[in-house]
This record gives structure tokens, sequence and C-alpha cells, in this order.
């Protein structure tokens, strides 16, 4: 193991939403950031993979293009899975509270997210400050299958939801 492996750990949240595997070798490192490739290409046409029933470029797409603010905790839940889903690390980490924001995000290039269900929310309105999420999330990952089930916490500081963490 790494030494930064270890340091990365030891700053690890509990569960950040979905897990993914922070350490790389550094050579697979340095490939991502010449060449980010995006897990699925999902065109503004396409159906939202946040399966919110609108299309990708009238649902999360302006978001990560950042052509729209996010108007709700919900849909900032969503528009970070949509990113999971279509591999946009750089999304992910730039909704992230600084002081929870892990210092290194790699992606699992092998990790399909195909569904979400938004089961709860509270508060997270667009005149709130705070909200919460609850979601259950259903990945594949070659022929094993399974679902991640969390509350997420959001902030909303200068007009911008930003995530904090997950139980
Ligand atoms: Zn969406």
């Amino acid at each position: 193991m790494e030494l930064r492996e270890v340091r990365g750990a030891a700053r690890r949240q509990r569960q950040p939403f979905p897990p993914h595997r922070r350490a790389r070798r550094s050579a697979d490192r340095r490939a991502d950031r010449v060449a980010p490739t995006p897990v699925s290409e999902v065109a503004s046409a396409d159906r939202c993979p946040c399966l919110s029933g609108e299309t990708f470029g009238e649902c999360c797409e302006p978001f990560h293009l950042g052509t729209r603010a996010v108007p709700t905790a919900e849909r900032l839940m969503r528009s970070r899975y949509s990113a999971y889903a279509t591999g946009r690390a750089d999304y992910v980490i730039s909704t992230w509270h600084p002081t929870t924001v892990p210092s290194d995000l790699v992606l699992d290039d092998d990790t399909r997210w195909y569904r979400l269900d938004i089961l709860a929310k509270e508060s997270g309105g667009p005149f709130d400050t705070e909200g919460s999420v609850l979601f259950e999330a259903f990945w594949r990952r070659g022929d094993e299958r399974g679902s991640q089930l969390e509350k997420s916490r959001f902030v909303r500081e200068d007009g911008r939801w930003l995530y904090v963490d997950g139980l």
C-alpha cells in the first residue's frame, strides 16, 4: 500500500456518495488528467440519467455546464448522480462543500449507475439554506448489482447548493 493511500484513508469521510476509488497509481492518475473519458456518453436529447422524465439537456446538463444555477437540494442531488453516471468527476468535486471535499476523486469506470429513486426530502427549497435528500442509487459492475441508500445533507451558501455529507 502506498503512503498516499494511507493518508487518503485517514481523511476519508463516512461513505461519501457513491463509493469510489480514491487512490490509484500516479501514472493512471496522470492519464486521467490528460484524457478524462466520460463513463458513458449521454446526448442532450437522451433521457436524463437521473430519470426525472426530462431530457438530459433540459434537466441536469445545464448544471454540469454551469449555464443554469441549481435551485434546490434535490436538483443538486440529481445532477451529482448524473455526473457520476456520465463520468463528470469535475462537477462532483465542484459541488462538494470545501470542508468535506476529498483531495482527489477517481470515478470507477467499471461501475454503471442506472437508476435513482428519491425516497424523501426535507427542506432544501429555493429559500432554504439547508436540506437533505434520502435516495437509493442502483449500480451494476460486470455481473454484480447493488444499490446505495443514503441520506445526503446539503447547504446553500452564497446562493449555491453544496453537498456536505451522507449518512
Ligand atoms: Zn437530471
